[in-house]
């Protein structure tokens, strides 16, 4: 059951047109037969090394009641029109790495000013676009490296996460470069830009302040909307 709940994703994240997601989909029925080459010129055969197996029992058997089972679900033709419409997109997994990011730079439970929060938001945009895409790191002899991962959602069920290779900072060098080589030397010309942006007033300085100063509710209202400077 896992491992087809893992395979729907792929196929989603890895096919072009409706048919190829079907082909990849149906050969779901040849591989826990042990049968790795598959009649559909889409996907011809799976892409997992084949190793040999000793025992039988491991794999389905055609006839049997749990292979009719999962072939009578898995070729329902209600699934199938699903499966043709996966969509490679609005997959939620890179943007809650974005907001993770956010998080590193620009702590929740620190207030800051307008443009300090913006320039956390640049540098977060920064890493994310240089490191999103890391390739998976790998052992000296070029075995791809995993770690084991307990999801709380997933109840004690483990999977195996690639690790990535260590994230790079090329964006910090390029900013000490443009501060000391060009900033430094006629701030003049930066000075006019960060002007030019327009800073939002404080909420706590658009509502009308309570009777008996209440100091408190004010900085609540302010504390919201420095977290959220759009
Ligand atoms: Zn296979």
């Amino acid at each position: 059951m896992k491992s087809i709940r893992n395979y729907i994703y792929w196929t989603a994240a890895t096919s072009t047109i409706g048919p190829e997601r079907v082909a990849k989909w149906t050969s779901i029925l040849n591989h826990v037969q042990d049968v790795h080459s598959h009649d559909d010129p889409l996907f011809p055969k799976c892409l997992h090394p084949l190793c040999i197996t000793t025992d039988k029992r491991k794999w389905m058997a055609t006839g049997t009641p749990a292979f009719c089972k999962l072939e009578k679900i898995l070729l329902n033709k209600r699934i199938l029109k699903a499966v043709a419409k996966l969509s490679p997109h609005h997959q939620t997994s890179s943007l809650e790495a974005f907001h993770g990011v956010i998080l590193r730079f620009a702590l929740k439970n620190v207030v800051f000013p307008f443009l300090g929060m913006l320039c956390r938001l640049y540098l977060v945009a920064l890493h994310y676009n240089e490191n999103a895409d890391r390739a998976q790191a790998s052992t000296s002899t070029g075995k791809p490296l995993y770690k084991l991962q307990f999801p709380k959602a997933r109840k004690g069920e483990c999977r195996a996460k690639p690790i990535k290779t260590d994230p790079t900072f090329r964006y910090v060098a390029n900013l000490m470069d443009l501060i000391f080589n060009q900033v430094f030397v006629d701030p003049a010309p930066f000075t006019q830009e960060l002007l030019k942006i327009p800073i939002p007033e404080d909420l706590c300085s658009q509502y009308e302040r309570p009777e008996g100063g209440h100091r408190r509710l004010c900085f609540t209202v302010q504390f919201g909307c420095c977290l959220n400077p759009t």
